[in-house]
């Protein structure tokens, strides 16, 4: 059962040439026979045949069907289904379920999305590799002794390896685009406050957003469209109108295209391959009436600097509601409350996060407010200030996703700044708050998959999947 798209399924289900259920069916055995793989933290096994089953009653009744009819969906661990587990990849939630949806969630239900299962993740969606997860590591599906990418690398992986069709994942400095980029995929993270963070589990507030990891461009809008949008539970969510994203990404034209090529994204440490196969597609867009404008961008290791302060700054606080009394995991041994609070979250934390709460409670201190946290504010500040004027006089940012293929497993899980510096070129399009696109380019010479990155102005995510898709139709 192979589908080239959403489209194709829909096509085929509409026409009755097979059911919700033949389709879940046939995507639960792919689950259940790739298993070793460790994509899925839980697969909704009866949850989502009884859906199946209910749309499937549902068109034989005549009801019509949504945008997303049959779409079989998998969901980041972060992401909350009521009733359902909500891991965060964490031992400090492993025992917790959900009493509420996420607000996305809701909207891709009534849209008729099927959900499989939740996905595998770094622990709180921190990391670049997925082996910050409390369960085990997930390979890439390219090359098992590789990583898939983090922080949403179930989500990748399972998109990647015919497991779901689409996915959601968390974005808060490149987690939907880094992995996207690592296994082949599409991966979208939309304009901060475009989909609502309602149901997210918060890592750091005024980054995160809710992102779509896809097979191709097309199926990204769609399930884009259906989440976008206000929501009265999420105060940052945006009022902007939604755009009907399929007529802006029909209008796009190469010809006549400015395209911004920062000499900082294609730095003497690139990856020859990447920065190879980065060259070959700018050029064959010059080839097709695109024109390459040089831009001038502040360093993208000073957005790592950045963002390493902010977010972990907000992660601190963040993080400060799992203390063994409210949510999950409490520390069986200690003797009174404040060893409680202390146990449960020395036990119940992994590595990298209590090295975040750290750092985070640190920059926020308040000898040290001005040299970091302000400091890094003012940074954010000129990066944003920055990538307006450059998109003022381009279209698009674009260059490499990562600055090398996927890496081994366990190559960087000692070197937490080599980890830190996968995410150099997704970080910016995060500290600035504009929407971003990993888009496939192919493979390169190990037979790695490589990404190119799109950055667009605020609210461009149509234009940006437009030129996206002709990047991906072109390979
Ligand atoms: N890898 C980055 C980090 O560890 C990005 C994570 C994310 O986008 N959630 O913070």
């Amino acid at each position: 059962m192979q589908f080239s798209s959403y489209e194709d399924l829909r096509s085929r289900l509409l026409s009755r040439t097979i059911t919700c259920e033949e389709v879940v069916r046939f995507y639960l055995e792919r689950i259940e026979s790739h298993r070793s793989d460790n994509i899925y933290i839980t697969v909704f096994h009866e949850r989502a045949l009884e859906r199946a089953k209910a749309l499937d009653r549902k068109l034989r009744e005549g009801g019509s069907p949504g945008k997303l009819f049959g779409m079989p969906m998998a969901i980041k661990d972060n992401i909350a289904i009521k009733g359902e587990g909500l891991t965060c990849a964490s031992k400090i939630l492993e025992q917790y379920e959900s009493v509420y949806n996420a607000t996305s969630v809701l909207r891709l239900e009534e849209e008729d999305a099927v959900f499989l299962g939740k996905t595998n993740m770094d622990e709180f969606a921190m990391g670049s590799s997925n082996e910050n997860s409390a369960f085990g590591n997930v390979p890439n599906p390219f090359d098992k002794t590789r990583v898939p990418g983090g922080s949403s690398g179930g989500s990748a992986a399972a998109v990647a390896s015919g497991l779901a069709m689409v996915a959601l994942g968390s974005d808060t400095g490149g987690s939907v685009r880094q992995p996207a980029g690592f296994c082949n995929i599409v991966g979208l993270k939309p304009t901060y406050g475009r989909i609502s963070r309602y149901g997210l589990v918060a890592f750091a507030s005024s980054f995160d957003q809710i992102g779509v990891l896809a097979g191709n461009c097309d199926d990204a809008a769609l399930v884009l469209s259906v989440m976008a949008g206000k929501d009265g539970r999420d105060a940052t969510s945006s009022s902007h109108a939604v755009a009907d994203y399929a007529s802006e990404m029909a209008s796009v034209s190469v010809e006549g295209l400015k395209i911004g090529v920062p000499k900082e994204y294609f730095p003497e440490s690139l990856n020859r391959d990447v920065s190879g196969m980065v060259n070959a597609k700018l050029a064959e867009l010059r080839d097709q009436g695109a024109e390459l404008v040089p831009v001038t961008l502040p360093d993208s290791e000073y957005a790592i600097a950045a963002y390493y302060i902010l977010v972990t700054a907000e992660a601190s606080s963040n993080l400060a509601r799992f203390d063994g009394a409210r949510y999950g995991y409490r520390s069986e041994k200690s003797e009174d409350l404040a060893a409680m609070y202390v146990n449960s979250r020395s036990e119940g934390f992994g590595r990298e996060v209590k090295r975040r709460i750290m750092l985070g409670t640190y920059v926020l201190s308040a000898g040290y407010y001005d040299t970091y946290y302000k400091k890094a504010q003012q940074v954010r500040r000129l990066f944003q200030d920055r990538y307006r004027e450059a998109l003022e006089k381009v279209d698009v940012i674009a260059g490499p996703t990562s600055p090398f293929p996927p890496f081994g497993l366990g190559d960087k899980t000692d070197d937490p700044l080599e980890m830190y510096l996968a995410d150099v070129f997704t970080v910016p399009a995060s500290i600035v708050g504009m929407p971003a696109v990993s888009v496939p380019l192919g493979f390169d010479s190990l037979h790695l998959p490589v990404g190119m990155h799109l950055i667009c102005n605020f609210f461009e995510e149509g234009k940006m999947l437009g030129i996206a898709r002709h990047i991906h139709r072109s390979l």
